[in-house]
């Protein structure tokens, strides 16, 4: 099954890696939330692109700010890449 085709070289893109950490920030700063997603990557032009998201985010507003930023430093320092994304 073919599941992501980078559109520049026409192949199906790759897996690199699981479990990377996506962060949504609102612009309104009204709500920031973590997601567990995957890293997929084209293996000619390098172009890599976060999938896989999962469905239910962990929130600031639902856990608090000090437990979400522990949160969010524990999977950075057990080398979960981050990728944050601003949302409006
Ligand atoms: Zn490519």
């Amino acid at each position: 099954m073919i599941t992501k085709v980078c559109v520049s070289c026409r192949i199906e893109m790759r897996c690199e890696k699981n479990d990377v950490v996506l962060e949504v920030v609102y612009e309104d700063a009204t709500l920031n939330e973590l997601f567990s997603a995957d890293l997929w990557q084209c293996q000619t032009c390098n172009r890599q692109v976060v999938d896989g998201i999962a469905h239910l985010p962990f929130s600031d507003r639902a856990c608090g700010e000090a437990m979400y930023n522990r949160l969010k430093q524990s999977m950075i320092a057990a080398g979960h890449p981050l990728f944050i994304v601003h949302r409006k």
